[in-house]
């Protein structure tokens, strides 16, 4: 006698969990349709095998024929299923039966003679025959067991292969699931009268969605759509299968507003958006990448400008959201990710930095900057130098170089400012205009900015500067870095276990940040206390706005080179005014990027009290700088 009492149970989990799967939102790639066909298979196999154990038991009233189309769709159905399993496995891995034409053919080759054994049954009598007393098995009726080995073996020695590139989550999803195949096969072997395989099935596919198709996995916090992870998935399907272009936003000031609005309220704000981009554009998909980046994805063949037109459009308009109205400004950014080339991690580093440096200029006007398909060659160097990045901060490898400043009056050294520098892959020296960028974008700038300090430090205590005229070292603060809550007791930490008084440091703080001036000037404030001084850096290059300059305690004003070479070139009242202006306010001034004698003739006829540029030196490492001036007093 046959025992059904798992099969009733397992078929109502199967359902529930179908009703649950198919009403969440799924991306687009083949695990998931694999994974529906894997249920719809497997209610199928629960459904036939029923009718088929039944069968036999009551064979009497049943002509052979019909026995033998019951049996045989149920051993086809229950071959197919271990089939759906390996699919799955092989989709997890990435792998593409294009790129492993031979290999997919071989591994389907059990399967193939499998079901032929089976189907041909009826005439051979191989895996079952219909006789004078119903059903009986044949002597190649274990050959169904086999086959269920076969692929949990396979699946296994694939997973094994491919571990390195594996998530350890991800891998034990794919082990447990297999495990539990085996060891309903096991059970089957051992104990055929209990129809207790299709429960160990239904358990090896609620592993699956646990493990790894559960939609909270790929979908944001943020509203209904997917993230990052839901992104890279996608991405990661073989390249013939992606046609896709993506549209990136970023928000601008992202950080700035989150700092003044709040946490929740931005959260609520990206929600906003979300929901519009999904309403406006329902064939399309939505990501949010985390602080204030969207992507959307569609066809590359989509009309991309007019979808950004329409977005532009949009963000000219208010947000609203329970009692306040919003102005956001957007950037964007096109990527195509057709290319046989790329891989998703590239794709995704590439679209990150691209909207990150998008968020910090302003391209929101220009629609016709809508950014082409980035080049190889533009992501490579991009991406070069964030793995440069990444693996100087890593490995405290950040140098800092030293450039002099010199009295405009004796021509004599009287500070230095400090500048990061790292290397790339070749040890050539990466400038720092190329990467700070993109530490601050990357949020690595705090280390660096840690790194800079601390060898500053070392600098000071290892040298006798105020032997060379040394009063001072200028250090460059970002406003990024101006964000950390701690900022001023980092410092004091630092110079402090250093032995270094604050008044050898002046930081340089430029324009730009001063957009974010109520954070800025608690910051500052606390610094200040501390001893430290400040000079504006690049005064002329941005949005120069004197009252704001009133407000900040500076002591030195340092001109941008771009003011500096123009007055060089074309003289005129302008820069004689300025520097008057800010002596009268008892600041004094150095100019930038003076690269002959001429120049620092001119500069110091009007006025300047310091200067900087090539033509006294470029930026030296520590012990050229000392060993250059150390000689020279
Ligand atoms: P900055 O603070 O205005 O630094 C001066 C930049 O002008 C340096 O470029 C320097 O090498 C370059 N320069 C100096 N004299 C001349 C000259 O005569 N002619 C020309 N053409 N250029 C000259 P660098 O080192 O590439 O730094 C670029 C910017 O990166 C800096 O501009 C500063 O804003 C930022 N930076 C550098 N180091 C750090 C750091 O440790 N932290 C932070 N937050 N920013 C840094
Ligand atoms: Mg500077
Ligand atoms: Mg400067």
């Amino acid at each position: 006698m046959w025992n059904y009492s798992f099969v009733v149970p397992s078929a109502l989990m199967m359902i529930t969990l179908l009703g649950f799967y198919v009403r969440r939102p799924r991306l687009p790639v083949r695990m998931n349709r694999t994974y529906v066909e894997l249920l719809i298979i497997e209610l199928s196999v629960l459904a036939s095998d029923i009718i088929s154990t039944r069968a036999d038991e009551l064979y009497t009233l049943f002509s052979p024929a019909t026995l033998y189309v019951a049996n045989t769709l149920f051993f086809v159905l229950f071959l197919v299923r271990i089939l759906w399993f390996y699919r799955f496995m092989t989709q997890m891995l990435h792998l593409s039966a294009r790129e492993h034409p031979l290999f997919t053919m071989l591994s389907m080759l059990p399967f193939v003679v499998a079901q032929i054994i089976c189907i041909t049954s009826f005439a051979t009598g191989a895996v079952f025959s219909i006789g004078e007393s119903g059903y009986v098995s044949g002597p190649l009726y274990p050959l169904v067991s086999v086959i269920y080995f076969v692929y949990i073996i396979l699946s296994w020695g694939l997973l094994f292969a491919n571990r390195a590139g594996l998530r350890t989550h991800d891998f034990a999803t794919g082990f447990f699931y297999n495990l539990a195949l085996f060891v309903g096969t096991v059970t089957r072997v051992s104990m055929p009268k209990l129809l207790v395989m299709d429960t160990f099935c239904m358990v090896a596919i609620a592993i699956i969605y646990l493990g790894i198709l559960n939609p909270d996995l790929y979908l944001s916090e943020h509203g209904d759509c997917f993230n990052m992870r839901g992104l890279r998935l996608v991405l990661s399907e073989p390249s013939h299968n992606r046609d896709y272009g993506l549209l990136g936003l970023a928000l601008q000031n992202y950080n700035h507003e989150r700092s003044i609005l709040g946490g929740r309220q931005m959260d609520g704000v990206v929600a906003l958006v979300i929901n519009y981009l999904k309403k406006t554009f329902p064939n399309m998909m939505v990501f949010y990448l985390h602080s204030g980046r969207f992507v959307i994805m569609g066809y590359s063949s989509a009309n991309w400008k007019r979808i950004q037109a329409t977005i532009h459009d949009r963000f000219t308009k208010v947000w609203q959201r329970k009692d306040t109205n919003l102005r956001l400004s957007v950037a964007f950014v096109y990527a195509d990710a057709t290319s046989e080339l790329d891989t998703a991690e590239r794709i995704i580093d590439n679209l990150v930095i691209a909207l990150d440096n998008a968020k910090r200029t302003d391209a929101t006007d220009a629609l016709d900057d809508l950014a082409g398909p980035l080049t190889t060659k533009q992501v490579d160097q991009q991406v070069n130098i964030l793995r440069a990045l990444r693996s100087a901060i890593d490995g405290n490898k950040v140098e800092v170089f030293f450039q002099p400043l010199i009295d405009a009056n004796t021509r004599k050294l009287v500070g230095a400012e400090a500048l990061a520098r790292i290397r790339d892959d070749a040890g050539q020296l990466v400038p720092a205009g190329t990467f700070i960028p993109i530490a601050e974008a990357s949020g690595s700038i705090n280390e660096l900015g840690g790194q800079v300090l601390q060898k500053t430090c070392e600098f000071i205590r290892a040298y006798d500067l105020e032997g060379m005229g040394v009063r001072w070292v200028n250090l460059n603060l970002s406003p990024i870095q101006c964000l950390q809550q701690d900022l001023a007791k980092q410092f004091e930490d630092v110079l402090s276990k250093n032995g270094v008084p604050s008044s050898m440091i002046r930081l340089e703080i430029t324009e730009r940040s001063m957009l974010d001036y109520s954070l800025l000037q608690r910051q500052i404030g606390e610094l200040e206390t501390d001893g430290f001084k400040f000079v504006m850096d690049d005064y002329g290059s941005g949005y120069s706005n004197l009252v704001r300059i009133k407000r900040y305690p500076f002591v030195n004003i340092k001109l941008d080179m771009e003011i500096v070479w123009d007055y060089f070139h074309e003289r005129d009242v302008l820069l004689p005014t300025i520097v008057r202006g800010f002596r009268e306010m008892g600041l004094s001034i150095t100019a930038e990027g003076i690269e002959s004698e001429e120049m620092a003739q001119a500069i110091t006829d009007i006025g300047v009290d310091y200067l900087q540029g090539f033509y006294f030196s470029k930026p030296l490492p520590p012990e050229e700088f000392v060993s250059r001036y150390a000689s020279a007093q």
